[in-house]
């Protein structure tokens, strides 16, 4: 199987971050590309290579051009503009309640601490030297994964840190800056002149994802993820929202109960199967979070490792072409051991974790 990273999202490396009312150790941190790749790097059944540089013509496809140019200076700006800091975090956001008409016709303000909380959105992911590069080496896996399949592979692999799918077009956070999957979705139906879907597994809504396709026939949106009643990112992931304009009914929310464990994941992710088959895309792009296991500190379901082998072998029985691209996941012990038994699943090997 082939599996796309790069080493240099390690140029990501925040200190801290802010979650729950709490300054911590970071969960999205080096170690958990580190842990994936090692996994597969120790089974001859995966072949690791570095990605392709694709530049920012794919990003800006689906991004605001004005957020690539942010990320790619905001750092150094802050350290010239306000103090040195390892971590950059916004102090105000540009909430639509500040101010009338907040966010039609001003525009991006000048100054860099204005321009933090104009581009993001929350508190837990914080700019650090080399996330932009970072950032980007997530996009190359990405597209260099989808490339890979359009040429004919029946399954490839992005190693992408940091993650993307809660990036909307124009804002960052939930530890993700650009929308991997997105900007890898938008380039396979381009290529393709196909319908692509994007399947969503990660434990969190992939808000981001959805709002970047929302009005779209091109691409839908199938997501499986803890109930926002109680989880992360709290104001999408409804079993309300199906999309609207041309994009009306391509959207599909699961939201699932806290405890939801194997059989029952399996059940609900048998039932968006029947919705991704019913799209009849050309190619399935999988959000593969395993922040859905049992044992993961921040989420409340309970997947084991061998039940994502069964993941994935459902999802390969769709019979489509897969590009599969890491999201979430923050269980350091056993997020190796979890990713690689969906991939094999997903391939029709045999798997034997408990
Ligand atoms: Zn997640």
């Amino acid at each position: 199987m082939r599996v796309f990273a790069s080493p240099r999202h390690q140029l990501h490396d925040p200190d801290h971050e802010i979650e729950a009312s709490r300054l911590q150790q970071p969960f999205e941190h080096p170690g958990r590309a580190e842990a994936i790749r090692a996994a597969l790097a120790a089974d001859e059944r995966f072949v690791i290579a570095e990605p392709d540089e694709w530049g920012t013509g794919p990003i800006e496809a689906v991004h605001d051009p004005g957020l690539v140019r942010f990320f790619a200076s905001a750092w150094e700006e802050y350290q010239r503009d306000v103090h040195p800091a390892h971590d950059v975090v916004p102090d105000v956001f540009a909430h639509r309640r500040l101010r009338a008409g907040m966010g039609d016709g001003r525009g991006e303000p000048a100054t860099i601490a204005a321009r933090l909380g104009w581009w993001c959105f929350e508190t837990t992911t914080p700019l650090t030297a080399g996330t932009y590069e970072a950032a980007r080496s997530a996009v190359d896996s990405a597209l260099s994964a989808a490339r890979c399949v359009l040429d004919g592979e029946s399954l490839a692999y992005g190693l992408c840190r940091p993650p993307g799918h809660h990036a909307t077009d124009s804002l960052y956070g939930g530890y993700c800056f650009f929308n991997n999957a997105a900007i890898a979705a938008a380039y396979i139906a381009a290529e393709s002149g196909g319908r692509v879907a994007v399947l969503d597994v990660d434990y969190h809504h992939g808000n981001g994802t959805q709002q970047i396709f929302y009005e779209r026939d091109d691409v839908a949106f199938v997501s499986l993820h803890g109930d926002p009643a109680r989880a992360y990112p709290y104001h999408t992931g409804f079993a309300d929202e199906t999309g609207a304009g041309r994009g009306a009914g391509s959207t599909y929310n699961v939201p699932l109960p806290a405890g939801t464990d194997d059989d029952a994941y399996l059940a609900a992710l048998d039932r968006a199967l029947t919705t991704v088959d019913a799209l009849d895309p050309a190619v399935v792009v999988v959000s593969l979070g395993v922040d859905t296991y049992a044992g993961d500190p921040m989420c409340d379901l309970e997947v084991t490792t061998r039940g994502f082998g069964r993941c994935g072998q459902a999802v390969a029985a769709l019979g489509r072409p897969l590009v599969v691209l890491q999201e979430g996941g923050y269980a350091d012990d056993a997020i190796g051991a979890n990713v690689s038994s969906w991939l094999l699943g997903a391939v029709g090997e045999a798997v034997s974790s408990p």
